[in-house]
């Protein structure tokens, strides 16, 4: 598995591209979703820490997408194009990208109410790498990620999140400068 795997809006995963080492998990909420394995082991000790500090729940909420429910996704969504991805330019297919959630008691906050949430986002920002994680579609960055700010969208890339994090850089930014 290529954990530095790039894919955007202008990278397009080989139509013939299938995730290996998915896992099955099953949330609280009864919802199954599938992510890399190596990725979901990092993501719990991440959310076993991240949950220590917070009295909010942060959960996974979607993980693994297949081109064909990133397909529904994407002609459902009657959403700009920076919001989803056409199918098989989602790193939600790659099975290394997650989607959080917040939970305040039992519900689950909106996506746009995540900016309130600084807290958390601060302790994602500062602690993801060391998991392997990064915050894939930082602030700041839309030009080059093509994604708008997307704090609880994360994506495994293993141990280059660490050398990312320390010099402020997205995975476009790594490949100009080094692939
Ligand atoms: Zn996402």
């Amino acid at each position: 598995m290529n954990y530095i795997i790039l894919v955007n809006k202008e990278n397009a995963l080989d139509n013939k591209y299938y995730p290996t080492k998915l896992k099955k998990i099953k949330l609280k909420n009864q919802n199954v979703v599938y992510l890399n394995r190596i990725a979901y082991r990092n993501l719990l000790k991440l959310l076993k820490d991240i949950n220590m500090e917070f009295k909010e729940e942060i959960t996974i909420k979607t993980g693994y997408r297949p081109s064909l429910s990133q397909a529904f996704l994407f002609n459902d969504s009657g959403l700009k194009n920076d919001e989803i991805a056409k199918p098989f330019y989602s790193e939600h297919q790659t099975g290394l990208a997650v989607d959080l959630s917040i939970y305040v008691k039992t519900r689950e906050i909106e996506k746009n109410d995540w900016l309130n949430y600084e807290e958390i986002i601060n302790w994602l920002t500062n602690n993801a790498h060391n998991y392997g994680f990064i915050i894939r579609y930082p602030k700041n960055k839309s030009s080059i990620t093509g994604y708008r700010y997307k704090p609880w969208h994360l994506r495994y890339v293993g141990k280059l999140a660490t050398f990312l994090h320390q010099y402020d850089l997205t995975l476009e930014e790594y490949y100009d400068m080094f692939i």
